[in-house]
């Protein structure tokens, strides 16, 4: 970047000059060519009033001059020439200059010569007698102005690269240094410096991705503690059955139980192994929502998925002596089936399993400001109100021994709000201790 930085200053620097001096070589050229224009004159001027004074004698007392000088008569005919045979000389009258001097007194003009491709400057003064006296010059060329002024101009060239050499070499330097001094890590220090005024959108822009990157990398370390912790769960609720079942197994195969017991045991064996699928069941269903279930949501008909949860729990409920029941209408949303069915299970399944016997449990699918309603209200024995705010948190329970004793997992209700989320719904529970609870799902209809 410094080198850029440098480069461009030094281009920048160069081309400045480099037009400056053409600038000023152009002004110079105008300057002396009107100089020389007015030095003519005033020779022209002198030459007449010598010729008028003396005649062709004066003209002879002439040093050898830069100027060419030419008499002519009335007529036209040369009756001197400093440079040229006069006698060869063709008839001046038509010559500009000349015209210009007998109508006026004076005339001047300017022409390539014939010759020579040279501009030459003419300037002629008529005399009291009728003749005119002119006086000539080459114009001085603009490459010979260059010529004149080469070496002066390649001193200054060779002093101006130094100095824009050395004044690039600082100022991309200074440019540069206070950037690199910048800690990414804080860049807010450097706002409000006056050094730092020019990055300042840049400090910001460092400064909000720092903030991101802060973010994402908190939510990278929750995230992973939260698998951390879940895994460590996970363990903790398999090693549980898993080692009843090695227990049983081992009783039964070293023959320690009576023949009477047989079946017990293996009942007790079989209801481990189902806690087990459960748990493995609940698992599966709760990483495919962490990893953003992807399935196609479809129109669903809300009161008919709850219809075959509710069958599907009639004989767990009438082992209790639950009555369950269910009321309400067509509702349609729009979602995975799969879901839709789980939310509706699982609320169903803890308001029969945290009930007393003989209570009752009201399912009701309602249509509200658009929306579809799901209230699940049960008289069972209701929940503190100091744990509603946690069982929604994956393994909470309230009463663990109740919850497993029951084939709870601790995971249910984290599927359910997961799910209700995916359906973009709302969920909310209502509950009072020893009188039952109240749970509400609101989905957004199709
Ligand atoms: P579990 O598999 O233990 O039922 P859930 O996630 O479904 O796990 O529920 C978490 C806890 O919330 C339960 O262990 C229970 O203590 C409490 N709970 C849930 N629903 C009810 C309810 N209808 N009545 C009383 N307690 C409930």
């Amino acid at each position: 970047m410094s080198s850029k930085i440098f480069n461009s200053i030094w281009i920048v620097a160069i081309t400045v000059f480099l037009a400056s001096l053409l600038f000023i070589m152009c002004f110079s050229y105008s300057y002396f060519t009107h100089l020389q224009k007015s030095q003519l004159k005033n020779e022209t001027e002198l030459a007449a009033q010598g010729a008028e004074l003396s005649g062709e004698a004066f003209f002879n007392t002439l040093p050898a001059e830069d100027y060419r000088i030419t008499w002519i008569a009335a007529d036209g005919s040369v009756l001197y020439d400093n440079e040229a045979d006069k006698a060869m000389m063709e008839n001046h009258l038509e010559r500009e200059e000349v015209k210009q001097a007998i109508e006026e007194g004076y005339g001047e003009s300017a022409r390539y010569s014939s010759s020579l491709a040279i501009k030459q400057l003419y300037a002629a003064k008529s005399l009291s007698d009728g003749t005119v006296v002119r006086l000539s010059i080459a114009q001085m060329a603009i490459w010979t102005l260059f010529i004149g002024f080469a070496q002066p101009i390649c001193i200054v060239i060779l002093i101006a690269l130094a100095l824009s050499f050395f004044i690039a070499s600082k100022v991309s330097k200074a440019i540069v240094k206070p950037i690199n001094a910048i800690d990414p890590d804080h860049p807010e220090d450097y706002y409000d410096r006056e050094e730092y005024k020019e990055v300042e959108p840049l400090l910001r822009r460092i400064s909000s991705q720092q903030a991101e990157i802060k973010r994402d990398r908190e939510q990278i370390e929750k995230t992973a503690l939260i698998r951390q912790e879940f895994t460590a769960n996970v363990s903790h609720e398999l090693k549980t059955p898993l080692h009843a079942i090695s227990g049983y197994a081992e009783l039964l195969e070293n023959g320690m139980v009576k023949s009477e017991d047989v079946k017990p045991f293996l009942g007790k064996i079989r209801s481990e192994a189902m806690r087990i699928t459960k748990l493995v069941e609940d698992i599966i269903d709760l990483t495919k929502l962490d990893n953003g279930n992807d399935e196609e949501k479809l129109d669903c008909e809300l009161y008919r998925i709850a219809e075959n949860a509710v069958d599907s729990l009639e004989v767990a409920a009438s082992a209790q002596n639950i009555n369950l029941e269910i009321e309400g209408s067509d509702v349609h949303v729009k979602g995975i089936p799969q879901m839709l069915y789980s939310i509706i299970y699982n609320i169903c399944d803890n308001a029969i399993k945290y009930n007393k016997m003989g209570g009752s449990v009201n399912v009701s699918i309602t249509e509200k400001n658009n929306n579809a309603v799901i209230v699940v209200k049960d008289t069972g024995i209701g929940i503190p109100e100091d744990s509603l705010g946690h069982i929604f948190e994956r393994f909470y329970r309230v009463d663990k021994s109740r919850s497993k004793e029951v084939g709870g997992t601790g995971l249910g209700l984290s599927i359910v709000k997961h799910a209700v989320k995916l359906h973009g719904g709302q969920i909310e529970v209502n509950s009072k201790l020893g009188e039952g609870t109240e749970f509400t799902v609101v989905l957004p209809k199709a």
